[in-house]
């Protein structure tokens, strides 16, 4: 008996140091893994999609025309593609409409400025607003420069936005509630300093104005037109200028989430949903932000039925409406789920452009911390994405835009990162067109979008049963 128990533990003792160092999942789909990468980076499906939507559809804004055709189209895609149970449920979306704007400085040199309005802001009289302009990095240092200095006049928030920079704290307090607390101290306008160069600047969404503050219209200038302000302030040399906005909110419109599915072949009542948003800003092509996401989430899930995969769990994929002006897209998704939350094992949503992918953040708040196995297991599966450099798991942010609804219930949420090197450029500007999609990278993000979920979705465990 000694002798025989001796090759037994070394065998125990092998089987654990794999186990450590490579894990069984990944080892387990590691053939399908390289099949469903391999068939993605052949692919042209995904960004043939993106073409028509941006070129014969158009930019999506709720509310609009183009969004409801957008809507029908990616419908039928999905059901001449074979996904089961496709449906498109109704989401009440606000309804904002952008008109003619134009800013201009007076003084002391007439010339234009470039800008954009902000989303849902007001807009101005026909004749627009015309005032001084005060300079504030932001909101806190223009209350620092008392009522006196900032009643009556249109204020430039300058907050440096650097790289990545929409996200800087300075520039989104600017954007969102920048103008309720200019406002609140007597402003008639507001005007932002976008974050990128070359005279492009970027629209996004403001929070909702104050009750019981008056709304001034708001809108980014490009950054080299701010600097100028700025620096003619800074001489001692006022500068005038006038902002006029036809910026105006109509009645909520009638629209739609769109979704189909991949039914699981043992559990398919269990789902992982896989998705992007389906609306858009109104300049552009909403290519980047979010036709990349769509198209590479639907096409991730049709490789993966093209090989005649079918997972152990339900794939859903899910666009979501009106993620870029109220999120009602989202919290519809949640409602019309209702208890079936439960059975929501994750859900993973691209949306930060189509650049290389570098894997995804996980989780939301201090999620990797409360459920570490989750985190390891997505850790394992990120591996199989080691090849294309695409499998790097980070806690924190995948609870973004269109999952915070289901995250907040405890569904595991997961985001795409990307470098993000030039994506912030084209970020809700003008510039956010088909051209800027790399094809290899677009496969790539499709690869990792089909490896991820379909690990997640077969797996013996329920992912989200990980603690
Ligand atoms: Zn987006």
């Amino acid at each position: 008996m000694k002798r025989l128990l001796v090759p037994v533990a070394i065998f125990v003792l092998v089987q654990r140091t794999e186990a450590a160092n490579s894990s069984p999942v990944a080892e387990s789909y590691k053939a399908v893994a390289d099949k469903l990468i391999a068939a993605a980076l052949t692919d042209n499906h995904a960004t043939d999609r993106l073409e028509y939507l941006c070129d014969r559809i158009g930019n999506r804004l709720s509310g609009s025309a183009s969004l409801e055709r957008a809507i029908e189209w990616a419908a039928a895609e999905m059901r001449s593609a074979g996904l089961s149970n496709v449906q498109i449920p109704p989401v009440k979306v606000p309804h904002w409409v952008r008109g003619k704007e134009s800013a201009v400085m007076l003084k002391p040199i007439e010339r234009p400025l470039r800008m954009i309005g902000l989303g849902m802001s007001v807009g101005t009289l026909p004749e627009g607003i015309t005032a001084d302009v005060v300079p504030a990095e932001n909101p806190e240092k223009l209350a620092s420069l008392g009522r006196d200095a900032v009643a009556g006049k249109i204020v430039l928030f300058t907050a440096d936005a650097d790289e990545k920079t929409y996200r800087t704290p300075g520039y989104r307090q600017a954007v969102t509630v920048g103008p309720s607390r200019a406002a609140a101290l007597g402003a008639v306008a507001v005007l932002v300093k976008s974050g990128f160069i070359l005279q492009n600047p970027r629209t996004t969404g403001l929070d909702p104005y104050d009750p019981g503050i008056p709304k001034i219209p708001a809108a980014a200038v490009s950054v080299e037109d701010a600097l100028m302000m700025q620096r003619l302030v800074a001489r001692g040399t006022p500068v005038r200028a006038r902002l006029a906005m036809e910026a105006h909110q109509e009645p909520d419109a009638d629209s739609h989430n769109v979704m189909g599915e991949l039914r699981g072949r043992e559990r398919p009542e269990e789902v992982v949903v896989v998705g992007g948003h389906i609306d858009s800003w109104d300049v552009g092509q909403g290519a980047n932000d979010d036709g990349s996401g769509m198209m590479a989430s639907l096409e991730a899930v049709l490789l993966i039925k093209r090989l005649g995969l079918q997972p152990r769990r339900t794939i859903r994929v899910v666009f979501w409406v009106n993620e870029e002006n109220g999120g009602a897209g989202g919290r519809a998704y949640r409602a019309i789920i209702g208890n079936d939350v439960g059975h929501h094992i994750a859900a993973i949503e691209m949306d930060n452009g189509a650049e290389k992918p570098v894997g995804f953040s996980f989780g939301a708040a201090d999620q990797d911390k409360k459920t570490p196995r989750a985190f390891a297991r997505a850790v394992e599966i990120g591996t199989l994405l080691k090849g294309i450099g695409g499998g790097a798991i980070t806690p924190r942010g995948g609870s973004g835009g269109d999952l915070r609804s289901l995250t907040a219930d405890g569904v595991p949420g997961f985001a795409v990162k990307t470098v993000e090197t030039l994506y912030p450029n084209w970020h809700h500007t003008h510039a956010d067109t088909f051209d800027k999609i790399v094809l290899r990278e677009f496969q790539l993000n499709v690869a990792s979008l089909a490896v991820m979920s379909y690990v997640l979705a077969d797996m013996p465990e329920r992912f989200s049963d990980l603690k």
